[in-house]
């Protein structure tokens, strides 16, 4: 297999990745970045980015990680098409195969490969994406000011987001699959403290309509029991809050993770347990994942890789 050797690896390509890639290409650490499955990241999928500093008329979400990444073209990143397979954290330097026909020898390797929304697996919401359904209720939210949506879920995130929304919706339904939210107490509290939020227990989605883009969701209340009832709610905007999932798997273990799944960092930095290794961006973040909070950590992870190079007499 091909073998080449780096000074810094960034394996993602998201805000957190492209962040670092302009920080160590700047620190001439001449960083090669892989990219991924999805380009971009996330971020791509957003049709608008409002809330990004610097973009005072908003930026569509794939024009932003365009922007990231020719800026870091500018400083001789050598950003590549590709998906790493496999990584052996046992060894100096590391080792990384990507897509099974190239070896790289990393001396450090910065890990932003994020994390995927989940999806309830309806072709409606592959049919109406972009167009009332969303997974992000702070990137999306301002769009449907005064009008109806529903949120998905009944953990921390959904009653977050419900909240969120119904500072700016008119009505905004829960729906909720058991016959209870399984979000905090507070979460919950404040959930149903909010005179403009209906929470539909027992209640699952199994379609959405609309001409030209959501207009409403077609709800099974109690499915596969004997009091099973349909019922239709007219709404504008349908958002998915059921968890997301750190995209991890390649990582096979080697890396400390919480019981989520995240990679585990050291206090405020980005070290994982493995020295020289780091993450930066939604992977180690199921808090706060915004594309601003991605890419200062993406900062963070650049700043902690060029300092253990330096440490360690391999600059
Ligand atoms: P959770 O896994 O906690 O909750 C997911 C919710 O989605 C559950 O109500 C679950 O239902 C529901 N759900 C999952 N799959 C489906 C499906 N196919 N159909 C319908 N409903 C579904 O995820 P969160 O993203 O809410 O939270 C992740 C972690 O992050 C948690 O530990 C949470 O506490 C934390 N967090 C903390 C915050 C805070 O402290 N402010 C804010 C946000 C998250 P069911 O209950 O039936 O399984």
């Amino acid at each position: 297999m091909e073998k080449e050797r780096v000074k810094c690896l960034i394996i993602g390509s998201g805000p957190a990745g492209y962040t670092a890639a302009i920080y160590t290409s700047r620190a001439n650490l001449n960083p090669v970045l892989y990219e991924g499955m999805q380009p971009g990241g996330q971020l791509t999928t957003t049709s608008e980015i409002e809330n990004f500093p610097g973009y005072p008329e908003g930026v569509g979400g794939f024009d932003i990680m365009d922007d990231m990444k020719n800026q870091a073209l500018r400083f001789n990143a050598d950003i590549r098409d590709g998906f790493v397979e496999s990584v052996d954290f046992s060894v100096r330097p590391f080792n990384v195969v990507v897509e099974g026909v190239k070896e790289i020898e990393a001396d450090t390797v910065i890990i932003a490969t994020g994390a995927s929304a989940k999806y309830l697996g309806l072709e409606d919401e592959k049919k109406y994406a972009g167009m009332g359904v969303s997974a992000c209720a702070t990137c999306d939210g301002f769009f449907y000011r005064k009008k109806t949506v529903a949120v998905v879920g009944g953990g921390d995130t959904a009653c977050e987001e419900a909240v969120y929304l119904s500072g700016l919706a008119k009505e905004v339904y829960m729906i909720v699959r058991k016959d209870y939210l399984r979000a905090s107490q507070v979460m919950q509290d404040r959930v149903m403290n909010k005179e403009n939020i209906h929470v539909l227990f027992n209640t699952n989605t199994v379609g959405l309509f609309g001409e030209n883009g959501v207009e409403g969701a077609h709800l099974v209340k109690f499915k596969g029991t004997p009091q099973e009832e349909k019922l239709d709610i007219a709404i504008d905007g349908f958002f998915l809050a059921i968890g997301h999932t750190p995209n991890t798997g390649f990582l096979n273990g080697q890396i400390q993770l919480d019981e989520n799944g995240y990679i585990v960092t050291e206090g405020a930095s980005t070290k994982t347990n493995i020295p020289g290794v780091f993450a930066a961006g939604d992977v180690a973040d199921p808090h706060y994942r915004q594309a601003i909070s991605a890419a200062g950590m993406g900062c963070r992870a650049a700043i902690d890789a060029e300092r253990y190079l330096t440490d360690n007499n391999l600059k």
